[in-house]
């Protein structure tokens, strides 16, 4: 049907891959570009059958970017390479006349700020060109944005309160060490929270609120923190009824701590700072040191639960519904080589994609994912990896 160039050969960009490849009627011909091409071939290889070309590429390199983008023609990119990136590869995408998809929002390199308003300004030379820019299509942002579509849909004439809560249940052993890509997670979680409250944005100190929640299906009882989430502004904004809506996520002790350290020593800084006569992003040389996120896959075990909590009314009557997913860390790595963070991204990343080259989801414009019709893409969620429940709950706080 289609030929799709993949960017980034990371842990999410290997299951996007395989998962691509899995559907050959689909996607007809894939490129699998990145930075390091040795990264993209050992990809290529895992999956075999020749179904999967390489390329070398610098997504950063707007030129280099176009120029491969115009000899491949592609119908569309899927970068999951980093947010640094998104801006230049929808430029190149634009030279080339190519649509564009993201799992992450763009973010300059010296704030981290997670906001969708660079991305937003492409609205009229994405719709002007004919092409589509379809932002945050990965579990959170993306799947979590479209589980709220589908409850506003199906199950409530108004929404009024948002708790999106990711459980993270799986250990991998070892002391410290992120579960994506660890320069892009810690400045995400020592970013200061925000949540919505009444119409605007409420700041707190990072990880300042934390409350207790008991998962569905004996995944088990976690501590939560409350965090800032870049789905909460695209659902704030396209949900205008929404009276508070939050993100929550869990850490264990040990990460906390680590990560206080880490912080009060200066690891985690964004700013660089001389050393040796050199310049260097302590952030960065910490990335250097922490495990690669794509080599946990073997031993990460227990599951992941991510949902969202929705309280509304229907028909005059209040009402809460929660939708969740639970995915098992060893069963992705049977079936894709990957721990459950990166394959709950690539598994809706590749959905998304489907749903741009079939045209089900096609239109001219940037989009974030809730203003598309959700129901295809639950449906197959259920299908290619991430089944889903939605259930009445009879009380919920937090
Ligand atoms: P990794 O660090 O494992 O992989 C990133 C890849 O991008 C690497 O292969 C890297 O190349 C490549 N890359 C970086 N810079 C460039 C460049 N300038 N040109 C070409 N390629 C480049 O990250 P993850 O796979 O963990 O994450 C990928 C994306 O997914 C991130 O944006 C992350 O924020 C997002 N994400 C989204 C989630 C969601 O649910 N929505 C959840 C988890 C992640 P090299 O090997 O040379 O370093």
């Amino acid at each position: 049907m289609a030929k799709v160039m993949i960017i980034g050969a990371g842990g999410v960009g290997g299951v996007v891959t395989h998962k691509c490849a899995q559907l050959g009627e689909v996607f007809t011909d894939i490129i699998l570009a990145s930075r390091t091409e040795s990264k993209c071939i050992a990809i290529a290889k895992e999956i075999g059958g020749g179904k999967v070309r390489t390329a070398q590429v610098d997504a950063d390199n707007v030129p280099e970017l176009t120029a491969l983008l115009k000899q491949e023609q592609p119908l569309l990119v899927i970068n999951v390479a980093l947010p640094y990136q998104d801006l230049s590869i929808m430029d190149a995408c634009l030279e080339a006349g190519v649509h564009y998809m993201d799992t992450a929002n763009y973010e300059p390199l010296d704030t981290a700020k997670f906001e969708y308003h660079w991305q937003w300004a492409y609205q009229e030379k994405f719709e002007k060109a004919g092409l589509m820019a379809l932002l945050g299509c990965g579990f959170d942002p993306g799947t979590t944005n479209v589980f709220t579509a589908h409850m506003a849909k199906h199950h409530f004439d108004e929404i009024h309160e948002l708790d999106i809560i990711d459980v993270n249940g799986g250990d991998h052993g070892y002391p410290f060490a992120t579960n994506f890509n660890p320069e892009i997670n810690i400045r995400e979680v020592t970013a200061e929270c925000r949540h919505w409250e009444n119409g605007e944005f409420i700041t707190t100190p990072a990880m300042s609120k934390k409350a207790s929640f008991e998962c569905p299906e004996e995944v088990g009882n976690y501590n939560i923190y409350r965090m800032y989430h870049e789905e909460l502004e695209s659902l704030s904004k396209h949900y205008p009824s929404l009276k508070r809506a939050q993100f929550w996520m869990s850490f264990s002790e040990s990460y906390l701590t680590h990560l206080e350290v880490l912080g009060n020593v200066g690891m985690t800084g964004i700013e660089p700072v001389e050393f040796n006569g050199q310049q260097i992003v302590p952030i960065q040389f910490l990335r250097t040191l922490l495990p690669d996120p794509a080599s946990l896959g073997p031993r990460t075990v227990g599951r992941t639960c991510i949902g969202c909590v929705v309280k509304g009314v229907k028909d005059g009557q209040e009402k809460i519904m929660y939708t969740y997913n639970i995915c098992d860390h060893q069963e992705c790595y049977k079936e894709v080589g990957s721990q459950a963070i990166s394959y709950t991204t690539g598994v809706p990343a590749m959905i998304g994609a489907k749903m741009i080259v079939e045209g089900t989801w096609r239109k001219a414009g940037v989009f974030n994912v809730e203003q598309l019709d959700p129901d295809a893409f639950m449906a197959d969620l259920n299908k290619y990896g991430l089944p889903w429940t939605e259930v009445e709950l009879s009380d919920f706080a937090l």
